[in-house]
């Protein structure tokens, strides 16, 4: 079970990835993932492709979304597996969330004019396969095309991080509404890529038990994203606060990711993978063979 090639995290053209939901499919198939699922930030509109692309190249499907959360004055991302892509809340409540990127994306542009880099605006929505969209990755793909940085990496060094030119900051969901949105639409909400917030011990703590507290049931342990020592201490983490583990890539794209879809270590055997708890919300290629 534990070993099962489960890849439940990447982005399509529908968020900031740079393939279609039916390039993912196949390149998930092609890779050895067996159940997959596609996580657009703040969007399910291409849960419906996404499924029946699966279904088509013989992988098993769970809805998928990674919701923008503001926690402590960062960013956290929360991912939803399972839930009715049709459930009217969670649509409302990710339309809220989406809400605001242009503007945001205009003074991220209007801060980079100061640094002396101009038309980002324009330039990075060249880059957004959706328009309501627009994101920092789409701003660092038109800062390596213009050659400032060489890739996007350099960019988030450099540029749209915290303290640096292009940063805005900005108010996203709350947590409570993010899991409340996925798990009365009969998900399940799990945190996304725990290594990578700068938060203290203290905070940190927050988050889990708050999570928890308002029904998030899950941890990604293993993603594209962690070293093997931060995976090591997030299955601990997922012990000790009861959480169920789950494992995903965050491909964005094949020129950009490190991590190429369902190329990830297996998830440590003492866990119990999210999917064991959502075995009835996977959308099956094939009928399970019963006896
Ligand atoms: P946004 O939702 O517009 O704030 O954009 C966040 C996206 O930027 C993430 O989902 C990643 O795809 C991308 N990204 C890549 N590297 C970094 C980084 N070092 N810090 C933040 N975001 C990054
Ligand atoms: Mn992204
Ligand atoms: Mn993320
Ligand atoms: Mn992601």
């Amino acid at each position: 079970m534990n070993t099962l090639n489960a890849d439940l995290h990447c982005h399509s053209v529908v968020s900031d990835g740079t393939l279609t939901p039916e390039e993912l499919a196949q390149r998930a198939k092609a890779q050895g993932v067996t159940l997959w699922s596609l996580t657009d930030h703040d969007e399910i509109g291409g849960q419906a492709r996404a499924a029946t692309a699966a279904a088509a190249c013989g992988l098993d499907y769970l809805s998928g979304v990674e919701i923008s959360v503001s926690f402590l004055h960062q960013t956290v991302h929360i991912v939803g597996l399972g839930f009715d892509v049709d459930n009217a809340a969670l649509t409302e409540g990710l339309q809220q969330t989406r809400g605001g990127r242009s503007q945001r994306a205009k003074e991220m542009a209007t801060d980079l004019a100061r640094v002396g880099i101009q038309g980002a605006f324009e330039g990075a929505l060249k880059y957004a396969g959706n328009p309501n969209l627009i994101s920092r990755t789409h701003f660092a793909r038109y800062l390596v095309e213009t050659g400032v940085c060489k890739d996007t990496y350099e960019v988030f060094r450099k540029y749209l991080t915290e303290g640096k030119p292009g940063f805005v900051e900005h108010r996203w969901a709350n947590l409570k509404d993010a899991v409340r949105w996925i798990t009365q639409a009969g998900g399940m909400a799990v945190i996304a890529h725990p290594a990578r917030y700068k938060f203290s011990a203290n905070e940190e703590l927050a988050l889990f038990t708050e999570f928890k507290g308002h029904g998030g049931m899950g941890v990604e342990v293993i993603t594209g994203s962690h070293s093997n020592a931060e995976s090591a201490n997030y299955a601990a983490t997922a012990l000790e606060f009861g959480l169920a583990a789950s494992r995903g890539s965050d491909f964005h794209s094949p020129e950009e990711s490190r991590t190429e879809l369902g190329a990830l270590p297996d998830l440590p055997a003492q866990l119990t993978p999210v999917w064991a708890l959502l075995a009835n919300r996977i959308q099956r290629a094939t009928a399970p063979i019963t006896h």
